[in-house]
């Protein structure tokens, strides 16, 4: 998987399409979350304005955000947590490395999180000798492969029963069996070892708290819990997006965020963790770390457009719903974020050059933006990079901006539109040479499968037909019916 990149996203896709086992795990998983997600989201009254009302508290948040960041961060210093501020990827696997080496932790345990997956936190503290154990089953199977996540909620959604039997064998030393019962309690039997000898625990962060300095964890099978009540030493990597103003907003997403992800009125496991243990009989760390990391967060922030991409929970369901990740699972996008919400989200943080095929990766169906809790309106934000593309970008950091190199073939074929399109004589003529063309590829009135030798004078014809048929230029434009109907003729 390793050779997957965003800049490679076109030949991933193609290899993708292949993987017949791929694509099962994923028709098994649209069905599955995607049916659960209709059903639960009738379990609530007015599901529309509970919607309207996380998207309001977001945009109230993130139009004060620095106000509700230094509110959150008073109150957890105020609960005995420590506040760490890391301008980006490299400065907060810093502060987590300096933290563990200050404490001379050698065992650590982790439960899942996108932020720290975004960060390359594994590979940065396994660079230094620790070796991080991933305690949420698909993240430590993934671990156990030596892959990334190929989708936000369920990380080894790709991998088959099958696959992670024979990972079992040969990672865990287990006799081969595709036993589930067994298989899971070989995973519970090992970290739970593991939870027993942590030094320290690091988690990301569903919500952030700024009334009250609490962090919220949600998960289904009670390792985060573990994780950050076993070790002496929590550390919570949270972006800055997280961050809701009141503990009672927590009511408005805690309805949304499981229905929305994988069809669950409410995870099994909340946990909420507002600074330290107060007494040597409380459960919990002795000391909490709370890393906020920005990493391009302000960058999306500054523009109107752009700043809806932090409304994001992470639920999942736009990944579910979008007709190109179905197809095609995570891994194609080359990053930790796929899906529609990777699309938009990934070209911010990499910057456009480096994920310029990534906002192309969608038909606009309005798919994502249908299903997304917080109303975020994903087409828009791809039509917005896009735009950003083919105007030379403004977005990233100062090496990441600049042109994106296109095909000169397809430059010219947009510059040959453009100059046609935007002359009524030349779009007349186009039109009537279209007409006359395609009476040799149509059939009942559409354009089939176009092949030989006008698949090779227009490639692009060929390459839509091959799986799916095209709509024929009609007998007479509106253009025409509109003279005729003012002449009187019809
Ligand atoms: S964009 Fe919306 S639907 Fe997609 S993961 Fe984020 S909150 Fe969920």
């Amino acid at each position: 998987m390793d050779h997957q990149t965003t800049e490679t996203f076109d030949q991933n896709a193609r290899e993708a399409l292949t993987d017949e086992q791929l694509r099962a795990a994923l028709r098994n998983l649209v069905t599955t979350f995607g049916e659960r997600r209709k059903v639960a989201i009738t379990t609530v009254d007015d599901w529309e304005g509970l919607r309207e009302r996380a998207r309001a508290i977001k945009d109230e948040t993130l139009t004060h955000l620095d106000k509700y960041l230094e509110e959150f961060a008073d109150n957890a210093e105020r609960a005995g947590a420590r506040v760490h501020w890391a301008r980006d990827a490299r400065e907060a696997c810093a502060i987590v490395l300096k933290l563990l080496r200050e404490r001379a932790c050698e065992h650590i345990v982790k439960s899942k999180s996108m932020a720290t997956e975004e960060i390359h936190l594994n590979a940065a503290l396994e660079a230094e000798g620790l070796a991080p154990v991933e305690t949420d089953l698909g993240e430590w199977i993934i671990q156990l492969a030596h892959e990334t996540p190929s989708h936000i909620v369920v990380p080894a959604i790709h991998k088959s029963k099958k696959q992670i039997a024979e990972l079992f064998a040969e990672k865990v030393g287990i006799e081969p069996t595709d036993d589930v019962a067994v298989l899971t309690s070989t995973a519970r039997r090992v970290l739970r070892q593991c939870f027993a000898e942590a030094d320290a625990g690091i988690s990301g962060v569903n919500f952030g708290v700024a009334e009250t300095g609490t962090f919220l964890i949600l998960e289904n099978e009670g390792n985060a819990r573990l994780t950050t009540s076993m070790p002496k030493i929590h550390i919570a990597v949270m972006g800055i997006e997280k961050i809701i103003p009141r503990l009672v907003d927590l009511d408005v997403f805690l309805k949304l965020l499981p229905r929305s992800g994988t069809g669950q009125r409410l995870t099994s496991y909340q946990s909420l963790i507002t600074g330290v243990k107060k007494s040597v009989d409380d459960e919990g760390p002795e000391e909490v770390h709370i890393v906020l990391m920005d990493n391009g967060r302000s960058r999306m922030l500054s523009h109107p457009v752009t700043r809806q991409s932090l409304a994001c929970i992470r639920c999942g369901a736009c990944l579910n719903a979008c007709p190109v990740y179905q197809q095609i699972g995570g891994h194609a996008y080359g990053s930790v974020y796929p899906g529609p919400i990777g699309a938009v989200i990934t070209p911010q943080l990499a910057g456009i050059k480096k994920a310029a095929q990534l906002p192309y990766a969608s038909s606009l169906c309005g798919a994502c933006r249908e299903v997304c809790p917080v109303k975020i309106d994903i087409p828009e934000l791809l039509l917005h990079l896009r735009a950003e593309i083919a105007e030379g970008t403004t977005v990233g950091t100062a090496d990441q901006k600049g042109p994106v190199k296109r095909k000169l073939s397809e430059q010219m074929a947009f510059r040959l539109y453009a100059f046609l399109w935007s002359h009524p004589s030349l779009y007349n003529l186009g039109t009537r040479v279209a007409r006359l063309m395609q009476r040799t590829v149509m059939r009942n009135g559409h354009i089939g499968r176009v092949s030989g030798f006008v698949s090779k004078l227009a490639p692009p014809l060929g390459a839509w037909t091959a799986s799916r048929d095209m709509r024929a230029v009609a007998p007479r434009s509106f253009r025409e019916k509109w003279r005729d109907g003012l002449s009187g003729r019809r």
